[in-house]
């Protein structure tokens, strides 16, 4: 029996010619081509003025908030249902994170949890569009500028989204992507800063090369800064997947729609749905069971990885992990997160890789059913 993955892209031919062409020429005076052809093409996508390609969303977060002067004594918000990685940073930087609830429609950051999370020492709220559902940028972004505090957006799972008729990636003070390989646009690694800020643009592309500031050829470090880039052939492959990205993200809703009118008559289960207003790219189809069947995230992903079906877990409260132990903000989450808390348990990501066929989905939602009509 086949195993169906849970993530993975989806490369054609295009890809493979671009990323032979970089290593045969992305070299000496042609280094910076592909680059430049990625960023300029991103920026476009998203209708920012400056795009940085990095390693990864989390070097993108991480400049992100250095960029901003965020450091020791400073407190950033975000979501406590999402990935480490939009958090890590803060660490990083020295800063304390504080983890607000989510909303219970879009699961994405409430803008009222914000609200009571702010304190003097908030310097700035990172938003995340979980699993390409959108928060609510418009009360996020007015939040951010009555209380003067940065936003930023992590974009990283919201190829192809978007809220109000603007893209994901268009909102904030500056905004990341990722292109793991498990999301719907892949270099294999990597990520992408995006802003539409003058000088923030030029702090990071400082903080991004060992604090050589743009056009230095002496070698001559201003400070000890980090050192975040791509290669040219990762720029090339993301070059032809972002030409590809009407199509790559066409097949995500599909693989959503095919889950949907699978699973619309299986009382107790429901799937992410984008609120009023936004549009998701649908990167990771979601289910949530109904906790009066009884069946846990866990027991969930047994069952379905006993049929050859990989699944993965609705992300815990961040406020819950033993990475944040010792964390006293982590204490006041977990007894003011109430949503985060009551959803997570209950969730789990369907299959939702690129490669996936109409059979592979009817074979999820086969085992699903079975599972769920034998509570
Ligand atoms: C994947 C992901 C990241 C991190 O991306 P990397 O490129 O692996 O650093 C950050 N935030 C969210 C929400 C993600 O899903």
């Amino acid at each position: 029996m086949k195993r169906i993955p849970v993530a993975g892209p989806w490369i054609t031919d295009l890809e493979v010619d671009l990323v032979t062409r970089a290593v045969r020429e992305a070299w000496y005076e042609g280094a910076g081509d592909y680059h430049a052809r990625f960023e300029a093409a991103f920026a476009a996508f998203t209708g920012r003025r400056f795009a940085m390609a990095l390693p990864s969303c989390t070097s993108a977060l991480h400049l992100a908030l250095a960029a901003l002067g965020i450091g020791p004594g400073d407190e950033v918000i975000v979501p406590d249902i999402t990935w480490i990685a939009t958090a890590a940073p803060i660490t990083y930087v020295g800063a304390t994170p504080v983890f607000a609830d989510i909303d219970p429609d879009t699961w994405c950051l409430s803008p009222a949890s914000v609200e009571a999370c702010l304190s003097p020492r908030t310097r700035a709220v990172i938003a995340v569009d979980l699993y390409g559902q959108m928060p609510d940028m418009a009360a996020l972004s007015e939040l951010a500028r009555r209380h003067r505090i940065a936003l930023v957006e992590d974009a990283a799972q919201a190829v192809g989204s978007a809220f109000d008729g603007r893209p994901a990636g268009a909102f904030g003070d500056v905004s990341a992507f990722s292109f793991h390989g498990s999301k719907t646009l892949t270099t294999g690694e990597g990520g992408m800063w995006l802003t539409d800020r003058e000088d923030l643009h030029a702090r990071a592309l400082t903080l991004r090369d060992h604090g050589r500031p743009p056009g230095d050829r002496l070698f001559y470090n201003t400070e000890v800064a980090f050192k975040y880039r791509m290669s040219a052939m990762q720029a090339a492959l993301g070059l032809a997947q972002l030409q590809r990205v009407d199509e790559l993200v066409a097949k995500k809703r599909q693989i959503f729609e095919w889950y949907r009118s699978g699973l619309s008559a299986t009382s107790g289960v429901s799937l992410n749905r984008p609120a009023p207003g936004t549009e998701s790219g649908y990167w990771m189809v979601t289910a949530l069971l109904d906790p009066r069947l009884g069946i846990e995230k866990g027991q969930l992903m047994e069952r379905l990885a006993a049929e050859g079906i990989d699944s993965r877990p609705l992300f815990h409260p961040l406020s819950s992990l033993p990475a944040y132990r010792d964390c006293s903000a982590a204490r006041d989450a977990r007894a003011r997160n109430n949503m985060a808390y009551s959803l997570s348990p209950w969730g789990v990501n369907l299959p939702s890789a690129l490669c996936l066929t109409e059979e592979d989905v009817a074979r999820v939602c086969d085992c699903l059913k079975r599972i769920v009509a034998a509570r």
